[in-house]
């Protein structure tokens, strides 16, 4: 299989992770992954893949069975929390679609980690391997497990989410910052709202909270919502902590009447604190880097966790493409300059969350291709 025989660990089997091992292998490599979960678990959450994210999705060969299954919006509704009045009726279906290439999918998160986790050898992919430390020489890196086992390859790949323990062995220890807020998500299905006449895609804009609500599914027959809720107490982060309804309808009492028939409707919710990081300066040393929320972990405020994690993993392969040992650093510093200025803007862009910087991102965002974009230039050294 190995074209020029470079051998690629990848630490998480999460979105970026799982791309990064489909595209890598398609320039040849040899690709193992190593995953700490047991198995993938199936939770309530829709995710939104922006043109971005499908052109990504298409390459791979996955955009007419995503498409499928996935609800695609013609517009967002940004309304004002209370009253409804749109602010800005956001067009992405239709032309627009033409425009930036790609239409835009809201599905079901599980449905897109599947997909992705089909394109992928299941016997590359090593569950029950939790990372606890990695080093490297002159000729290779070696990863050690939390199960006493090691291993070794040419190069490693911190697709290890956002506290990523290859991370903080390559840059030091620096924990991510807790927001302050929590994202309440669910879905369920859309016949326990009655006939309550949603927005295909809403988000509603309080002063100091908001939600958005969804269809994930061509039939919109199942209904999803995620929020930025101010609870500074709350740290966790679970696909199994489960949320308070009372408490959820609580603090969106004063929203319009359509969030709370919403709220109102879902029979259970979980909830998930929201860390972030700011731009970090580095992302690799010489056989090893980063990918994902690894490295540029952000708020879902721009719906773009994910889908800049797919871009990296092709323009990770894009780097690594006829590679040989001789050159590995010099590629992975490539990749990451090609890479770090875009992903910091969007890091630091949807932090902000204001709906006149993110209108004014959208096209530099969703036109992006990451099959096609300009590489930055091979450093011609490296210093390491
Ligand atoms: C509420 C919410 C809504 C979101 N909505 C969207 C959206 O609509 N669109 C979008 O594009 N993005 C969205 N995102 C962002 C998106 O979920 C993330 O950016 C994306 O999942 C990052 O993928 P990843 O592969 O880098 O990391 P992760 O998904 O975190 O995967 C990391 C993997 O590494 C594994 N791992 C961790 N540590 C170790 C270890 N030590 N050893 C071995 N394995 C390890 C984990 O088990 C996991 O499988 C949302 C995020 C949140 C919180």
């Amino acid at each position: 299989m190995a074209r020029n025989g470079l051998s690629i660990a990848i630490v998480g089997a999460g979105i970026g992770g799982l791309a990064a091992a489909a595209t890598l292998r398609r320039v040849g490599h040899d690709v193992a992954v190593y995953e700490q979960a047991h198995a993938f678990a199936r939770i309530g959450s829709g995710i939104q893949q922006a043109p971005n994210a499908v052109k990504v999705l298409r390459g791979l060969g996955l955009e007419q069975r995503l498409g499928q299954l996935a609800a695609r919006p013609d517009a967002q509704m940004n309304r004002v929390w209370d009253t409804g009045e749109v602010k800005w009726n956001k067009q992405m279906g239709g032309p627009m679609a033409d425009d930036y290439g790609a239409p835009y999918f809201h599905l079901h998160r599980g449905d897109l980690h599947m997909a992705l986790a089909e394109i992928v050898p299941e016997e590359i992919v090593h569950r029950d391997k939790k990372l606890t430390g990695l080093s490297q020489d002159a000729d290779s890196v070696t990863l050690s497990f939390e199960d006493g086992g090691t291993a070794t390859a040419d190069i490693a790949i911190g697709a290890d989410g956002v506290h990523s323990v290859v991370r903080e062995a390559l840059l030091g220890v620096e924990k991510p910052e807790f927001s302050g807020r929590v994202a309440y998500r669910t879905t369920f299905p859309a016949s326990l709202l009655g006939d309550v006449p949603i927005d295909d895609y809403a988000k509603w804009w309080g002063p100091d909270r908001h939600i958005v609500i969804y269809y994930i599914t061509p039939e919109k027959d199942e209904i999803y919502f995620v929020t930025s809720t101010p609870e500074p107490s709350f740290t966790t982060e679970s696909y199994s902590a489960k949320g308070d309804l009372a408490e959820l309808r609580k603090a969106y009492a004063g929203f319009h009447p359509h969030v709370q028939a919403v709220l109102a409707a879902c029979p259970a919710v979980n909830k998930w604190a929201l860390y972030v990081r700011d731009p970090l300066p580095r992302w690799g040393k010489g056989r090893v880097t980063l990918l994902g929320d690894a490295c540029h972990p952000m708020t879902p405020y721009m719906a773009q966790g994910a889908a800049t994690s797919l871009e990296d993993a092709v323009v990770l392969s894009r780097c690594l493409d006829g590679v040989g040992a001789g050159d590995i650093g010099r590629a992975l510093r490539r990749y990451e300059d090609s890479r770090r200025e875009r992903t910091a803007r969007i890091q630091t862009i949807s932090r902000l969350n204001d709906m006149e910087k993110i209108k004014a991102e959208t096209d530099r965002t969703y036109r992006y291709d990451a099959w096609t974009v300009p590489l930055a230039p091979m450093p011609v050294s490296i210093d390491e």
